[in-house]
């Protein structure tokens, strides 16, 4: 009889973590992701408290030929993080954030979300770049890269990446940084989750005030061309320590939005700045005087509360389907495209919305991590179907996916940031790393070479003698 006829008996003996099957109390609970339209039920989910147990569940997945998936925050669009009748690798209780100030270090457990980041390192005035939904996951968005509020003034998550512990698939413990191998730290920095199970990530901080001053600034759908026109031109101009994320999307029927604009389309202005109070009324000014605004709002606020500022139009339970793409440029034939196609969402909650990569971005060679990117200035552009049920699902798709194609002739080319992919073939993925592809390729069969890690956008292992 194998172990796994004898109920997980064999594999829970060697482990710190709860082992947990389908009937268990808390297998339903760990088994969801944040899209709700992808249900899974793996034949058992393993709770990993460390390293040793990731080893442990490896090799047992393996000897009993089971498919593995790896769960960080469980936000993949696609689901990837789960997997039908195979073992899932949950990382959840692998949250720890122990933080040095006066090293400026932090020390993540590979399934902290970026809430439990935040939190850890601002209690010392400290931050690193990370996303801006705080239930997301570090492990996922910093193995894609990581961009987010600070990523103008710092660059992206994985430029401030010290070392991490990673299991490699077969069962080897493994440190990765600039002096240890470095082949395997080049490829975590971008690569995803495709050489191993990241136990802990070290970055190295920044000072950050736990006070920032917050600012949008919303204009109707039929000013879009225009303010999207002025915002090319202001949003580089601006101070390095004031980011801007522009956002296409309906006023949300918060109390700082007049009631008549409520649920209104339109477009806007998200401006963080972390560095005076003068400077940023001095940015808040030049962006209202774009044009004139159907509303605005401006407050100091905790650093971490902006970070949970798109918690709860992003919660769990809906249903998604992303497509990102870079623009080199937000050209006038771009804007014309962004504003014929946003009208024809028919989700209230979808939204397109760009990064604006430039300064700390910019300050990363190209070759020096695995990043799906250029290190050239540009936007980044996701956009996102956010359905609150799964039979409105499907006309969202169609929406993404006719808007993605219509900006195609104005986009670097077919990749993307591997982290604004709900699918990608061999094909894209190719455009998304470019020459970075083929020594990824060599790396993957390195450390994977029968692709025990596939649950992710996935790098063939490269062919030997290739
Ligand atoms: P999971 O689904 O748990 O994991 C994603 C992939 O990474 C899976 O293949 C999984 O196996 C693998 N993985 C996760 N952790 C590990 C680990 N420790 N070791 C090895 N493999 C691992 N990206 C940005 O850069 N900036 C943003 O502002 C941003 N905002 C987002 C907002 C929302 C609402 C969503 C849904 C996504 C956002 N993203 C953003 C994209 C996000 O970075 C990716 O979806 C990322 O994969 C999520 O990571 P996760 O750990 O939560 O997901």
């Amino acid at each position: 009889m194998t172990q796994l006829a004898e109920g997980f008996d064999g594999l829970r003996a060697g482990l710190r973590g709860a082992v947990l099957a389908p009937g268990d109390e808390g297998y339903d609970n760990a088994r969801r992701l944040w899209n709700a339209e992808h249900v899974k039920e793996p034949a058992v989910i393993v709770q990993v408290r460390s390293a040793g147990d990731v080893q442990a569940a490896l090799r047992y997945a393996v000897a009993e030929g089971l498919e593995i998936a790896v769960r960080g925050g469980a936000h993949h669009i696609a689901g990837l993080s789960s997997v039908d009748g195979g073992l899932m690798i949950d990382l959840s209780r692998l949250n720890q954030v122990t933080v040095d100030p006066e090293a400026r270090r932090a020390r993540v457990g590979g399934g902290a979300l970026l809430r439990d980041l935040d939190a850890a390192t601002q209690e010392h005035g400290l931050a690193v770049p990370a996303g801006i939904v705080s239930h997301t996951g570090v492990g996922g968005l910093t193995l894609g890269g990581g961009m987010g509020l600070l990523t103008r003034l710092h660059g992206l998550s994985i430029d401030n990446l010290e070392s991490v512990q990673v299991v490699t698939a077969d069962g080897s413990i493994l440190r990765a940084a600039e002096d240890e191998n470095t082949d395997l730290f080049w490829a975590i920095r971008g690569g995803g989750g495709n050489f191993g199970v990241v136990t802990e990530f070290e970055f190295r901080l920044h000072q950050v005030s736990p006070m920032v001053n917050y600012g949008i600034v919303f204009w109707g759908q039929e000013q879009g061309a225009q303010m999207l026109r002025a915002a090319r031109e202001l949003i580089p101009a601006l101070p390095r320590e004031v980011n801007v994320v522009i956002a296409c999307l309906n006023a949300p029927p918060a109390p700082f939005v007049p009631p008549e604009h409520h649920f209104k389309l339109g477009y806007a202005l998200l401006i963080v700045g972390f560095g005076s109070a003068e400077q940023h009324a001095e940015a808040m000014a030049q962006v209202r005087g774009l044009l004139p605004p159907l509303f605005e709002f401006a407050t100091p606020m905790p650093y971490v509360a902006v970070q949970q500022l798109q918690d709860e139009p992003n919660a769990w339970g809906t249903y998604h389907y992303e497509k990102g793409t870079y623009l080199d440029d937000l050209s006038d034939e771009a804007i014309d495209t962004i504003t014929e196609y946003l009208p024809r969402k028919t989700s209230p909650l979808s939204v397109a919305m760009f990064y604006h990569l430039d300064h700390g971005y910019l300050e990363t060679a190209d070759d020096a991590t695995a990043f799906s990117g250029q290190r050239t200035e540009r936007y980044m552009m996701f956009v996102i179907a956010t359905t609150p049920v799964l039979e409105a699902l499907d006309a969202e798709r169609v929406w993404v996916r006719s808007f993605w194609d219509a900006l195609q002739p104005h986009a670097a080319n077919i990749g993307s940031y591997v982290n604004g992919m709900a699918d990608a073939d061999e094909v894209r993925l190719r455009a998304s790393y470019g020459d970075k592809y083929d020594r990824l390729a060599q790396i993957k069969r390195r450390y994977d070479p029968d692709n025990v890690f596939h649950r992710n956008l996935n790098i063939k292992p490269a062919a030997a003698g290739s």
